[in-house]
């Protein structure tokens, strides 16, 4: 057997049922993609719009594709066709010119807001007070094309696991809370936390979907 197919059989081991492994095969050829479809993964996660629109175009038609990357305003249109879900919606202005393309193409698409739970300066996302202020004044409601799935955050890069688990603590939080507010409806019931180094303690803190790349796929390189 294969170490993909190895990895994901280990992986699926320690992941409830509950959990959605979204297997994040960015920068990994079409065929390393295949190895994981063969042993059943239908769910990959990829950061780039051209890579995913290349992947998409050669690979089965029954795998749900999911944006976990920055996403630019102009480059939307090319997967708003096929996208089964945007974990990285980071602004208010994303999110409008998301609803803008999915009504031109009459494809309603599934969205999570990106929250800022790191001490780093380099993450993007909204702050948790940026999206209580849009829910006080019904931003949201303008938006008929976008469905809030959601929320995605990504813990600091640290070693340090009380932080980490305290950063998760604080999404599942504001998860709860805007829940409880009624704002986006019964879909709202996904929590993207957890990458290969912390995705275990993202499910204790109460993940509902976690992001494994490099533990599925091995390390990458970047040319
Ligand atoms: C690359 C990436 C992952 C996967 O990271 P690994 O450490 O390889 O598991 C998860 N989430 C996002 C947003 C990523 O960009």
């Amino acid at each position: 057997m294969n170490f993909i197919s190895q990895n994901l059989r280990n992986i699926a081991l320690t992941i409830p049922p509950h959990v959605t492994l979204v297997a994040v095969s960015k920068t990994h050829p079409p065929e390393a993609v295949m190895e994981a479809y063969r042993e059943g993964q239908r769910v990959f996660g990829e950061n780039k719009v051209q890579e995913m629109c290349a992947k998409f175009e050669v690979l089965p038609k029954d795998i749900e594709w999911h944006m976990i990357g920055h996403l630019q305003s102009n480059k939307v249109k090319y997967i708003v066709p096929f996208v089964h879900l945007i974990h990285g919606v980071d602004s208010f202005k994303l999110l409008t010119a998301i609803n803008k393309e999915a009504a031109k193409q009459n494809r309603p698409v599934n969205c999570l807001l990106q929250v800022y739970i790191a001490q780093e300066e380099t993450k993007f996302g909204f702050d948790k007070e940026e999206i209580l202020d849009l829910v006080r004044i019904q931003a949201f409601e303008s938006l008929p094309f976008v469905r809030v799935n959601g929320l995605m955050g990504m813990a600091s890069n640290t070693r340090n696991e009380a932080q980490i688990r305290n950063e998760f603590k604080m999404l599942k939080t504001l998860f709860d809370e805007l829940k409880s507010t009624g704002t986006f409806g019964d879909s709202f019931s996904v929590l993207s936390m957890g990458m290969s180094g912390d995705y275990g303690i993202a499910i204790e803190e109460g993940s509902t979907m976690v992001r494994v790349g490099s533990s599925i796929f091995g390390a990458r390189s970047y040319n």
